[in-house]
């Protein structure tokens, strides 16, 4: 079946061909980890439309939105080789016309740990989320745990505006030495790459350490390891559903959670731990 790439609501009906659709809403500079899920939503619809559109509304303005790697083309060829039915590419222009007043709040879930460092981004992903949802009208959607408070902010408006799609999460795909993939990897040097594994090393040490009081300055001992050329926003421990900090005594599954600047780039990461288990 060949690829379709619809630009517009009209484009996507013409697509549409019954049968369950899975959409995996993307940024685009598709790599492994996007793959993943694409391969995901495959195996669970009958028709997968992957979403390319970098959302200016989720990049503040000293953000990297202008510099955003954009390469559709070989973004094509990647959906086209993982059996993608429909790219759905549209302009900024028709997502956001002149006149523009709604959009959806993430509420105080927003401003905690990554919200705190990223004013309104979450209100950025929940609207162009909830807008891709309104225009793919999919049964199901797959993101990322790589972004795991968007997950668990995806879920929640999921549950909060009644919308009527299940949700999917991917595990994290990483480069062999631990790295997780991004598209934001491109722009580290040789150098900001090697500091750029502390995150990872950092979460696996705070996850092998099994007395829960000291998980946390575990993985803060490797990252301070890493010098100055490690700039960290926060390392937090948090329960997946709510990204609230938990205590020692939190029992079940939370998430270990960092961000930090390597020269220009910000990375984040995170794993899943249990805690005290029975
Ligand atoms: P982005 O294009 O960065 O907005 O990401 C699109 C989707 O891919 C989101 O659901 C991300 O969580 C997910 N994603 C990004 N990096 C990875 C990764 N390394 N492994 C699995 N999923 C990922």
């Amino acid at each position: 079946m060949e690829l379709i790439v619809a630009r517009n609501r009209e484009d996507l009906v013409k697509a549409r061909r019954g049968g369950d659709v899975a959409l995996v809403p993307t940024m685009g500079a598709l790599h492994e980890g996007h793959r993943s899920l694409i391969r995901q939503a495959r195996v669970r619809a009958d028709q997968v439309v992957v979403s390319v559109f970098v959302n200016p509304l989720q990049f503040s303005p000293n953000e990297d939105f202008s510099r955003y790697p954009r390469t559709f083309d070989a973004d094509l060829d990647a959906c086209r080789a993982e059996g993608v039915d429909v790219v759905f590419n549209p302009a900024v222009e028709d997502m956001y016309p002149p006149g523009r007043q709604v959009s959806v709040s993430a509420g105080e879930m927003g401003t905690i740990v990554e919200g705190a460092f990223r004013p309104g981004h979450f209100d950025g992903v929940l609207t162009v989320v909830l807008k891709l949802f309104n225009l793919v009208r999919p049964d199901l959607a797959v993101f990322g745990q790589k972004d795991a408070q968007q997950l668990a902010l995806i879920r929640r408006m999921v549950a909060d505006l009644d919308l009527p799609i299940e949700i999917l999460g991917g595990p994290t795909v990483r480069e062999p030495d631990g790295l997780a993939l991004s598209s934001r990897n491109r722009y580290l040097s040789e150098s900001d790459r090697r500091v750029a594994l502390t995150l990872s090393r950092a979460l696996r040490a705070g996850a092998a350490q099994f007395d829960p009081s000291q998980i946390r300055a575990t993985a803060q001992d490797v990252l301070d390891a890493a010098g100055p050329e490690l700039d960290l926003d926060y390392l937090a421990l948090v329960d997946p559903a709510t990204f609230r900090e938990v205590g020692e005594s939190h029992e079940g599954t939370a998430v270990l959670a960092v961000a930090a600047r390597v020269g220009d780039t910000r990375l984040i990461d995170n794993v899943t731990l249990t805690l005290n288990p029975h």
